[in-house]
């Protein structure tokens, strides 16, 4: 069984006390593949070091995190072309609007959101949507910027079903980790009806532990809870769910 954790933040100084030992027990259990959301500039030397100590298992993106969108935000847009045209990235991300920790930045954060997406469409690579308190604005920069080299991954998928369908309409595919096991978490409830090729894994580690874990560090190895709520909700063995969103991820980043 091959498990690919579509969106952890393995650099994470969460991590600095049990880095490897944490990424090698997960290893074990067939979580193999792992790819690397970028933040900003600051994460990118631990980014380089995570894929030169597991070059199998690692995969970088690129990419300025919204909430990290501010008046510097040229300047870190330039550090991610600069990387971009200098070696191979997997993804654009995660980029998006973020509108829970700062309002005020709505605007820089759009501009940010729609370079980076013709940034992918430039290279081809898929985009990685983070998305918090912001469907409307999001979707509205999608629909001004969909087009068959517009896809990706709406990371950490939290909406209706109706804004799933929506999201699949612009070529993304649906993040899915912690929060189906949550009592409130709400896209449980419909998850059944989109179609599994639409959804990939994905812990967000260091944040949002699925339960029994919730409020803990998060893990890789904790993807595990998320494919057996997934097997239940669709009533498909692990194994299959393991297998065909392994795929997906395959499909989207290309590796
Ligand atoms: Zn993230």
């Amino acid at each position: 069984m091959i498990i690919t954790d579509t969106h952890t933040h393995l650099y994470s100084e969460a991590f600095n006390d049990d880095r490897n030992e944490m990424i090698n027990r997960a290893i074990k259990q067939g979580i193999t593949r792992f790819f690397i959301p970028a933040i900003d500039s600051t994460s990118t030397q631990l980014m380089f070091q995570l894929e030169k100590d597991y070059p199998n298992n690692v995969f970088l993106m690129s990419g300025l995190h919204p909430t990290y969108v501010k008046n510097n935000y040229k300047d870190e847009l330039k550090h991610v072309e600069e990387l971009l045209a200098k070696r191979r990235f997997y993804a654009i991300g995660e980029i998006g609007i973020d509108l829970y920790w700062d309002k005020t930045t709505l605007e820089i954060q759009r501009k940010a959101f729609k370079h980076q997406i013709q940034l992918a469409k430039k290279y081809r690579l898929p985009i990685v949507i983070h998305c918090r308190d912001a469907f409307d604005e999001i979707f509205e920069v999608l629909e001004s910027e969909k087009s068959d080299d517009l896809f990706g991954i709406f990371h950490c998928f939290t909406g209706t079903l109706k804004q799933a369908h929506q999201a699949i309409s612009y070529n993304m595919k649906l993040g899915i980790g912690g929060v189906a096991t949550f009592k409130n978490g709400k896209i449980d409830q419909f998850l059944n009806q989109i179609d599994l090729s639409h959804i990939v894994l994905e812990t967000d580690s260091p944040y949002l532990a699925p339960v029994p874990y919730r409020g803990k560090r998060n893990e890789s190895i904790y993807i595990l809870k998320v494919l057996e709520k997934l097997s239940y909700i669709y009533n498909r063995t692990e194994e299959d769910i393991a297998e065909i969103t392994t795929e997906n991820s395959k499909a989207v980043f290309k590796i």
